[in-house]
């Protein structure tokens, strides 16, 4: 067993500065709180860059799913990339200094999905700043088999989002790609990211559809051949008759919104793909024989990203640059100016946006 600097698990009586949700109600708290500690296995990241996640909003507007699921106070955020700091005593695959992400699905390695390979849908699940103390802090601390070690060609900005930018590498490339078709419903940052990966990855023709025009721009720049926006623009006729009356070959859906689904349906060629990411906020109604049974599609549920085959292939598609996600990146603000991109994120007017550590 290798042995580190660390032998046992530290206990810190030191604080550190973190966003908090305080309490069962909307908002946040700039808190400082213990700094956590590091058992054998685990590996503690002092971070360095985060994103603000959809999820995120959610907790700090306190909406159903909130409440159901988070129990104040905690520390929340996800999205992040920092540098080692410590490890613990049986930690072999990374040391102190180490530029690194991780995967934020916190697995159990014990479980009947775990043990199938199939750890990203782990029934014993812990999500990073959601059931666990999160990444908008000075120190993260995740278990050494959650832990992404960067290639130095990966650029801060584009570490801090690897969770988001997994989530579309996974839902990509959930089917073939080279020579079809495809529509990308919701064009927030993962279905932008997801269009380039298409793109990316020899697909023939995207159609990106959003409400948002900023959003739509994103996509172009992405890539997407086509725009539709769901406000002026008949989707589902519109893609049909683009696609000389076919259909597409793939629909990847990001938005979760039940008109989105239906649209993604109805324009979907027969023996299409239909993977979903998006959450749809209640049970919607779909029309079992017509859309999924004499269509012959083939409908998948896409959840958080294959641990670690997604990171290895969205290595390489960064790597290469093949994929560039750049234009997605909107933002790059400091730490300090958190309400500030949790705003220009509500308000619809960034892509993404990343924080950099603005103090010492
Ligand atoms: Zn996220
Ligand atoms: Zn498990």
């Amino acid at each position: 067993m290798p042995l580190s600097s660390v032998s046992e698990p530290t206990v810190s009586h030191d604080t550190m500065w973190g966003i908090q949700k305080p309490s069962a109600a909307p908002g946040i708290a700039h808190v400082r709180v213990p700094i956590p500690t590091v058992g054998p296995k685990d590996v503690r990241i002092r971070v360095t860059a985060f994103a603000i996640c959809g999820t995120d909003l959610h907790i700090i507007e306190w909406d159903r799913w909130a409440e159901s699921r988070i129990k104040p106070p905690l520390v929340f955020g996800h999205e992040f990339t920092g540098i080692v700091e410590s490890v613990g005593a049986e930690v072999a695959l990374v040391k102190p200094g180490d530029r690194v992400t991780g995967e934020t699905h916190v697995y159990c390695g014990l479980c009947y999905a775990c043990r199938r390979g199939l750890a990203h849908l782990c029934q014993n699940v812990t999500i990073l700043g959601v059931d666990r103390q999160g990444a908008f802090a000075d120190f993260v601390v995740i278990p050494e088999g959650n832990v992404w070690k960067l290639h130095p060609d990966i650029p801060e900005e584009i570490a801090a989002i690897h969770d988001p930018l997994g989530n579309a590498v996974h839902t990509a490339l959930a089917g073939p790609i080279a020579g079809l078709r495809f529509s990308v419903f919701g064009c927030g940052p993962i279905g932008c990211f997801a269009v380039g990966i298409l793109k990316a990855s020899g697909a023939s023709w995207v159609a990106a559809i959003d409400r948002n025009p900023l959003r739509l721009e994103l996509a172009e720049r992405m890539g997407a051949d086509v725009l539709l926006n769901v406000e002026k623009d008949d989707v589902a006729g519109s893609i049909v008759r683009l696609t000389d009356g076919r259909g597409v070959d793939g629909m990847l859906e990001m938005s979760g919104h039940p008109q989105a689904i239906r649209d993604g349906f109805e324009s979907l060629a027969n023996g299409g793909r239909v993977s979903l990411l998006g959450i749809p906020s209640a049970p919607l109604e779909i029309d079992v024989a017509k859309e999924i049974i004499f269509r012959g599609a083939v409908v998948q549920g896409i959840n958080g990203r294959i641990i670690f085959d997604t990171w290895y292939r969205m290595q390489e598609l960064l790597l290469t640059g093949r994929l560039d996600v750049r234009p997605v990146l909107t933002h790059q603000l400091g730490w300090s100016e958190f309400e500030k991109a949790v705003e220009l994120q509500r308000s619809g007017k960034a892509g993404k946006i990343v924080l950099k550590r603005d103090h010492a």
